[in-house]
């Protein structure tokens, strides 16, 4: 693990009712304590209220973050939530690109330009989610894949914007499946992200820049994974439903290297 701060991120996709996702979050208040690991969960649209409330009531350390964003302030867009009504209800972070929303809904680069440049702009914290799929990673492209989505997902974004940026590096065919990188293949991948994020800003951004690693993340791997030295956080989705599971991975996360 490197000297970067580990960042946590549980992404509770379109699970949970509203209760369950209260519970989760109580649960989480007792058990997350201290500053040595950033925490960010991100429950479904109409529980972001409610987990707020409780987390912030409970004076947990632990962010409230949106799975995705609308790039338009307040207006006539049927279906979409402003990034300040976001704000309104006390989300502070916006996963922007997540596999699902480029592969299952159909989000294209641009797009996930527009939103990450939007959030930025808005004051969030942005995760910035890419990775590839298999027959992409199968046909050697890996890095293609990752540079590309890179690319495209930062251009416009200013050195100093990119102090609120973290990356998700979440190969496709791990999220959701029990299949993980491994811990080497894994650290390969983000230091060539590492890499290309000194080239289209600098060095010493690319080193502040933490970059957490996706894919069937769970206590039985997480410490491995997070012993990498360009692995700096995980987001979780299945693994993150789970109070103590949840707590494990950002115990291991705050295991100095
Ligand atoms: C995710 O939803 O971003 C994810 C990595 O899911 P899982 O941990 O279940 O693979």
């Amino acid at each position: 693990m490197s000297t970067r701060r580990p960042f946590i991120g549980g992404n509770w996709k379109m699970n949970l009712h509203q209760q369950d996702a209260v519970d989760l979050a109580l649960a989480l208040a007792d058990k997350v304590s201290g500053d040595a690991v950033q925490v960010a969960v991100f429950p479904a649209l109409p529980y972001l209220l409610p987990v707020a409330a409780v987390l912030h009531e409970k004076g947990a350390p632990i962010a409230v973050g949106a799975q995705d964003v609308y790039t338009q302030p307040n207006g006539a867009y049927t279906g979409e939530v402003s990034l300040s009504m976001l704000q309104d209800c006390g989300v502070t972070c916006v996963l922007v690109g997540h596999s699902e929303r480029r592969h299952v809904i159909g989000e294209a680069d641009p797009l996930i330009n527009e939103k990450v440049l939007a959030s930025l702009e808005a004051g969030m914290d942005v995760i910035l989610a890419i990775g590839e799929k298999i027959e992409q990673r199968e046909a050697g492209k890996t890095d293609y894949i990752n540079t590309g989505q890179l690319g495209y997902g930062l251009a416009g974004v200013t050195d100093e914007q990119m102090k609120r940026v973290t990356i998700a590096y979440e190969p496709v065919w791990a999220i959701g499946t029990g299949k993980t990188a491994t811990p080497g293949d894994a650290q390969r991948a983000h230091m060539v992200i590492r890499q290309a994020i000194a080239f289209m800003f600098d060095q010493d951004i690319a080193d502040g820049v933490r970059v957490q690693y996706g894919g069937s993340m769970k206590p039985g791997n997480a410490a491995e994974l997070l012993a990498q030295p360009d692995i700096d956080g995980g987001l979780i989705g299945g693994a993150s439903l789970k109070a103590d599971d949840f707590a494990a991975i950002i115990d291991a996360a705050a295991v100095p290297a």
